[in-house]
């Protein structure tokens, strides 16, 4: 068991030296995520730990249930499950939702407060799911720190272990996920509509809560956490109008 842990771990870094020696492979090593599913998991779980501790993780079985329930009906859209997907709301006024490694959704009450009905909330976490199901945050996160930083991370370094908090930390609030390309926004767009879509929830729900909350951004003149991130919104509903009439492929469910 041990000997093949060592021996998975040193192929892993070899496998990384080879890629990270060869220059002409740089432009696909900053797209390609070279962390494995099981990688990805543990790491997702060491993030998870360390949010429960700094977080106000909401234990009201209510509002756990309503989320998980709204979840998991949108997982049967999906043709295969690489990752145990779970949900868990954070008591926080600001409408925001986010997704870390490893297929672990977040949602503020902020958001859910600000949902009027399922069908948004749907459309909400059907793109989270999206970002999830495609491995964005693991991809965003190679890009940001690096390999050799996440192996260690991965092998529980010392040299990582204090600095657990201020990664998750920064996760949770956007800081590395800013930096999913727009690419990868219009891609969770078009997994999240597809299973609302599948699943029997309304496709108009993530549109009407993104034109809610632009109406909100107008007004207070502050950006709203789920939508900073993202391109710009206009676009994007305007992108989310166009699939009424042409639905995006299933194929982004294959890649
Ligand atoms: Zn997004």
């Amino acid at each position: 068991m041990m000997k093949t842990k060592i021996r998975s771990k040193y192929f892993f870094l070899v496998s990384l030296v080879i890629l990270a020696g060869c220059a002409s492979l740089e432009p696909y090593i900053r797209d390609f995520n070279i962390i494995s599913v099981p990688q990805e998991k543990e790491i997702g779980n060491q993030f998870e730990a360390e949010i429960a501790k700094e977080m106000a993780i909401v234990q009201d079985s209510a509002v756990n249930n309503r989320i998980s329930a709204i979840g998991n009906r949108l997982l049967q859209g999906f043709p295969r499950r690489d990752f145990d997907y779970r949900f868990h709301v954070v008591e926080d006024k600001t409408p925001n939702a986010f997704t870390i490694p490893g297929g672990i959704v977040y949602v503020h009450t902020g958001l859910i407060n600000s949902a009027s009905n399922d069908s948004e909330l749907a459309g909400v976490l059907g793109h989270e799911l999206g970002h999830a199901y495609r491995r964005h945050p693991a991809k965003g996160l190679t890009r940001e720190y690096g390999i050799d930083y996440l192996t260690k991370l991965l092998f529980k370094d010392a040299s990582t272990q204090g600095q657990l908090k201020t990664l998750a930390l920064n996760l949770a609030k956007g800081g590395i996920l800013s930096k999913y390309s727009r690419q990868d926004e219009y891609e969770a767009d078009e997994i999240g509509y597809l299973l609302v879509k599948k699943t029997g929830y309304s496709t108009s729900g993530l549109l009407n809560f993104l034109r809610k909350i632009m109406v909100l951004e107008q007004q207070t003149g502050r950006s709203v956490p789920f939508l900073a991130s993202h391109p710009p919104t206009p676009d994007r509903i305007a992108r989310l109008e166009s699939f009424e009439q042409n639905s995006p492929s299933e194929s982004v469910l294959n890649g």
